[in-house]
Parts: C-alpha cells; sequence; structure tokens
C-alpha cells in the first residue's frame, strides 16, 4: 500500500484545527489503496494549536513539529516535506482555503497520467480584496517575463509530490525560500487542476500588505538577476550619455564661445547621477544582504518539540 504525508503548516489555527481534521478524515476514509499520515507543523502559534493537534482523535498517524518561534510558512512547508518519509506528500492550509476533496483528484490525476506532481491552482480570486488580487496579477506578469521560472496565475502551495520531487525540494538548503519559485525550478511532470477560491472559516489571513509585497520582491529577487543587469545597462547608457553631452557643450563652447553659466544644468545632471548611483546601489544592496544572511547558514527553523521519531 502506498502512503501519502498531510503536510499542514498551522499559525494560531486553533480554532481550525478540528474542523479542518474532521473534514479532511471524511475525504480520506473514501480513499482506497493508500495510507495516511498527517505532519501538523505549528508554527511558533500563539493560542491552543499545538494542543488541539495533540487531542486529535489518533486512531491515524499524527506526527507533529513545533517551532520555537513563528519562522513563517515556508519554513514550515520545508520542515514538513522534510520529515516526510511517504510515497507522496501533500501540503494543505489548515484554514480550509484548500478544499481537502481535491487531495481525491490529486491522486486521480497522478495515477491516470504517471505525473510527478499534481498542484491546485485558484481560477477565481472572490472574496479576496480587489487590491490585493490586483497586485498578485501584475506580480505574475512581472515575475513570469522577467525571472528565470514560471509561475501560473493563482497556483497556490496546495500540491501533491512524489518522492523524487519531495526529496528534490528538500535539497535546496536556501535560507530565504520562495516555494512557488522552488516548485517550477526543480522541474519534473506537474498538473494543474482548479479550484473557485473560498474564504477561511475562521481567524484571519495572516498576510498583511506590506508582508506580501515583501514575500512578491523576495521571490522576485531569488528567482531573477535581471534587475542587476538593468540597472547595470541603464548606468552605462547614461554614463555614455552623459560622455556625449559634455563632448557636445566642449565643442559649442570652442565655436561659440562662452555661453551664460548654466547653474540649473549642471544641478540637474548632479541629482540624476546621484538618483541613479543610489538605485544602483540599492538593488545591489538587497542581493548582497541576501547573500549574507545565506552565508551565515542559519537553520530554516528551530524545532521546540516534536514527536516525528517516535512510533
Ligand atoms: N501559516 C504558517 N505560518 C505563518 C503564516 C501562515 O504556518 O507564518 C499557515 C497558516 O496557518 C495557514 C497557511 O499557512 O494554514 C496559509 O496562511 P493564511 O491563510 O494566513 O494565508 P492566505 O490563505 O491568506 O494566503
Ligand atoms: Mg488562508
Amino acid at each position: 500500500m502506498k502512503t501519502i504525508d498531510i503536510i499542514v503548516p498551522c499559525y494560531n489555527e486553533g480554532e481550525n484545527i478540528d474542523m479542518f481534521f474532521y473534514e479532511t478524515q471524511g475525504v480520506i476514509s473514501s480513499i482506497t489503496g493508500y495510507s495516511f499520515r498527517y505532519i501538523f507543523i505549528d508554527d511558533g502559534s500563539c493560542d491552543d494549536t499545538l494542543e488541539k493537534i495533540k487531542g486529535l482523535d489518533n486512531h491515524v498517524k499524527i506526527k507533529y513539529i513545533s517551532f520555537s518561534r513563528n519562522f513563517g510558512k515556508e519554513a514550515a512547508m520545508y520542515a514538513g516535506l522534510r520529515a516526510s518519509r511517504g510515497d507522496y506528500a501533500v501540503i494543505i492550509d489548515a484554514d480550509l482555503q484548500h478544499p481537502p476533496g481535491l487531495m481525491a483528484e490529486m491522486i486521480e490525476t497522478i495515477e491516470e497520467t504517471g505525473c510527478d506532481s499534481c498542484a491546485a491552482r485558484r481560477v477565481s480570486r472572490k472574496g479576496e480584496p480587489r487590491l490585493r488580487s490586483l497586485f498578485a496579477r501584475a506580480f505574475y506578469r512581472i515575475m513570469n517575463r522577467y525571472s528565470d521560472i514560471e509561475i501560473l496565475d493563482g497556483a497556490v502551495d496546495f500540491r501533491m509530490m512524489n518522492r523524487k520531487m519531495v526529496r528534490a525540494i528538500v535539497s535546496m538548503p536556501e535560507n530565504q525560500r520562495f516555494s512557488k519559485g522552488i516548485f517550477a525550478w526543480v522541474g519534473f511532470d506537474t498538473r494543474w487542476i482548479e479550484f473557485e477560491n473560498v474564504k477561511r472559516i475562521s481567524g484571519e489571513s495572516k498576510w498583511s500588505v506590506w508582508s506580501l509585497t515583501k514575500y512578491a520582491i523576495d521571490g522576485f529577487i531569488d528567482f531573477a538577476a535581471s534587475p542587476l543587469k538593468f540597472v547595470g545597462v541603464f548606468g552605462s547608457v547614461t554614463a555614455i550619455g552623459s560622455v556625449l553631452y559634455l563632448v557636445i557643450e566642449i565643442l559649442k563652447t570652442l565655436i561659440m564661445g562662452k555661453d551664460i553659466p548654466g547653474y540649473a544644468s549642471t544641478i540637474c545632471l548632479i541629482l540624476f547621477f546621484g538618483g541613479l548611483i543610489t538605485t544602483v546601489l540599492s538593488v545591489m544592496g538587497e542581493y548582497i544582504g541576501r547573500m549574507y544572511m545565506e552565508t551565515k547558514g542559519r537553520p530554516i527553523y528551530i524545532e521546540k518539540e516534536s514527536n516525528i521519531d517516535e512510533d
């Protein structure tokens, strides 16, 4: 019998755990030929998430890892994948925004097509703030155009993968992780299934406007070196342009004699180059900052408590 690990990142989901478990159990009890195991990741919750996980009816295998603080969903997903031993692993949100029913469809797709991975994609952004969907769309467009990878608009982290793909992902040691990019980067044959957006059952999304913006910039920089090239080209074009301008001015002075000195244009140039240099430096700074964080080689998460090794 094949085994499937259900990986659930949870941050302050105390109110949702029971409902999530109930729904998921309903779905997997009707799937035959597979045995399931849960791996809950308590991502430093400050509510009763961990107690709720421990209190679940354990006639099924329930594993958990609890972090020493909040390390973010990326770290939680990584911890889950690392702990996974099953033939397949599926990552799913605890707030029921990823309909557990789709797991049956994912298994079917994998069985029928023999693909390595089956992922879910939201076809509508109903119930989501307008501004957020607008920015999300723009993000995907820029990302796909200028980075090394292609991410489908609406792709979520809800995805079932075989052991080979899980191993490839776990072997990527980077500290600042952007899973949507990593899934695409490792390759493998991926099929997509579509679903309508659902509202979370209770509690609030952990994403603020600021954290989403940061997530988008991080994701882009992690998979794109093009901003560096862009500012490089921009810088050299303006530098060449300014030399040409200087030559023209010198010739003009030699031929037509001295003009009235132009303070305005001088100041304009100084400001322009000041701005240009700052822009270039700050883009480089983003990359260097990342290199600095990566060279520290800090662990992606720190465990406080877990029952992974117990049996
Ligand atoms: N999550 C997590 N750590 C965090 C933030 C979120 O493990 O720092 C989990 C959260 O409990 C949920 C999933 O990641 O199961 C998705 O989070 P959320 O619903 O806040 O994101 P959204 O659905 O709005 O994208
Ligand atoms: Mg959610």
